[in-house]
């Protein structure tokens, strides 16, 4: 089985579109959250994951920009995004995103024969999904000091975070904590893989990176696959038509600074 890892497409329908032509192909799809704000085609971008389905975790843009939340706690040019994003929307997909559930949400990867709508299970029979953490969906897991108190707190070996805008994540084994960080070969205008075997003795907290806007230094759109039979998770980066997505923000003009930011990877 092979679950697709999906976080933070921010309307970069160039990013999104450049991870599904590279992803194999895969069984579910696992969206955790910002799938407006900041780009320049929030409705295409929405579209698109109405189409992915699969489950399904809000993120704090997609509350800004319904409505669901103030702006009072943005930066300004986040607001400004939020704002256009708000009025840029149709009312189908303003709606779509309005009803995106809160984390935690329980991704299950076994069922009782034809059960699967109405199974919850238990922590050993799936995998979590968060937008923030397990313990407040808006909070930032940027480096292990932020993600301790998640990680002994939650019962999931493994939960897939994202909002921090970093591919990676943390582990604790026997009381060793681990910051995980893929390592790449290869030129950076091409794409790379980095698998990481997880081990059944720890409890992990994965970020597949932000596919449309990476803050972790490298411009390239990110995403990861879990396959829970190998146990084991890949880790991607993509290159895409950055000069695209930066005119789509400029011709919705939005600030610049969302567009510059793109290319800096930061
Ligand atoms: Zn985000």
């Amino acid at each position: 089985m092979r679950i697709l890892v999906l976080s933070d497409m921010h309307s970069n329908l160039e990013a999104l579109n450049a991870c599904l032509e590279v992803a194999p192909s895969c069984d579910k799809v696992a969206n955790l959250g910002d799938i407006v704000g900041y780009g320049g085609s929030p409705n295409e971008v929405t579209e698109l994951c109405r189409k992915l389905g699969g489950f399904l975790v809000r993120g704090n843009h997609d509350k800004a920009c319904t409505g669901l939340m103030s702006v009072e706690d943005f930066n300004p040019v986040a607001a400004i995004a939020a704002l256009w994003t708000m009025q840029a929307l149709t009312p189908e997909n303003l709606q779509w995103l309005k009803l995106m559930p809160q984390g935690p949400v329980f991704l299950p990867l076994r069922y009782p024969a034809n059960q699967e709508e109405t199974w919850a299970g238990t922590e050993a029979d799936g995998v979590q999904l968060v937008h923030g953490s397990p313990l407040d969906e808006d909070e930032y897991l940027l480096v292990m000091r932020d993600a301790q108190e998640s990680l002994l707190r939650t019962p999931y070996p493994l939960t897939f975070f994202g909002h921090s805008h970093i591919q990676g994540g943390f582990a604790l084994e026997n009381d060793r904590w681990e910051t995980l960080r893929p390592m790449y070969q290869g030129a950076p205008d091409h794409h790379a893989i980095w698998a990481l075997d997880l081990s059944g003795h720890a409890k992990y907290m994965i970020n597949p990176g932000s596919v449309g806007q990476p803050r972790d230094g490298d411009p390239r759109a990110a995403f990861c696959i879990f396959d829970p039979d190998r146990y084991e998770v890949t880790f991607y980066r993509v290159p895409y038509n950055i000069e695209k997505a930066q005119h789509q923000i400029i011709a919705a003009r939005l600030p610049d600074r969302l567009a510059t930011r793109l290319a800096e990877g930061r």
